[in-house]
């Protein structure tokens, strides 16, 4: 059956560029009414205007705003945890501060949001949880993403353990673990090593596809998890053939 989120209340974290997006675009398009939320307003200003799509600022790291935000919203049917942030580096290599940055918005911006919906998620027995992790993480151990794959594979525990704890009661809790996807963090990533197309050409080559993902493929997932209602509990790798 074809997806429908007429009359679905969705709201998205980090919606203002790469793969939050395109999934507030999807979701809109498969007929939800979107909240499309980000700490970077100038950006966020590109979504508005978009049909069933309202934008508002939202710092998932701001304990008091993620709780405005929510209130002011309302119910919420379907939650989108796309916020985080990429570390590189081994342990070895790790800068003082970057495990607390990481584990906070990575892994507690998470924690908090869900805090935040669950109760009248819970009151109305029906509410879809989706949460952004990583191949680099619980799938697959990834050189040089330490800090990176010890707050993804987190995220996996949080989703199974909401799953887990709320599914007699209508809540379904994913996520989502994308292998290299096109987004702005990906390019200044590969313009931040200098040689930007030995990068890409890097980035490409552990992807068995032979291409980058697109966000709009991983927002597509992001619709089916939204509106599938036999699946809990599960970290879906989309990641071109990369955990084959
Ligand atoms: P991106 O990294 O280009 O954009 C991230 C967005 O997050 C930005 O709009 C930024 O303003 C927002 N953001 C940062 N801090 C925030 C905060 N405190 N509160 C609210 N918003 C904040 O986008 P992307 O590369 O598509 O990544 C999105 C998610 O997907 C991340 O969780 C990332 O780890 C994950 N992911 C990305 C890839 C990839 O290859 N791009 C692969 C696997 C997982």
């Amino acid at each position: 059956m074809m997806q429908t989120l007429q009359g679905k209340t969705v709201v998205v974290t980090a919606a203002a560029q790469g793969i939050g997006r395109a999934s507030a675009l999807a979701f809109a398009a498969a007929g939800a009414k979107v909240h499309a939320t980000d700490v970077n307003e100038a950006a966020l200003a590109g979504l508005s205007g978009a049909p069933g799509i309202v934008t508002s600022r939202l710092d998932v790291l701001d304990e008091d705003a993620v709780q405005a935000t929510f209130v002011a919203i309302g119910p919420v049917d379907v939650l989108f945890n796309c916020a985080g942030f990429v570390h590189s580096g081994s342990i070895l290599e790790m800068k003082d501060g970057d495990l607390d940055f990481a584990l906070n918005l990575n892994v507690r911006a998470m924690v908090r949001t869900i805090r935040a919906v669950l109760p009248g998620m819970l009151e109305r027995r029906d509410g879809s949880i989706i949460n952004m992790a990583s191949l680099a993480g619980a799938p697959k151990g990834v050189p040089n993403r330490f800090v990176y794959g010890l707050t993804k594979a987190a995220v996996v525990g949080l989703t199974k353990a909401v799953a887990a704890d709320y599914v007699t009661r209508g809540i379904r809790c994913n996520a989502i673990c994308p292998g290299t996807v096109e987004s702005p963090s990906l390019e200044a990533r590969m313009r931040a090593q200098g040689d930007y197309e030995t990068a890409r050409a890097a980035f490409i080559a552990r992807q068995p596809m032979g291409r980058l993902g697109t966000a709009e493929e991983i927002a597509d997932l992001a619709v089916y998890l939204a509106g599938a209602t036999y699946t809990t509990g599960q970290a879906y790798n989309i990641d071109g053939g990369w955990s084959i």
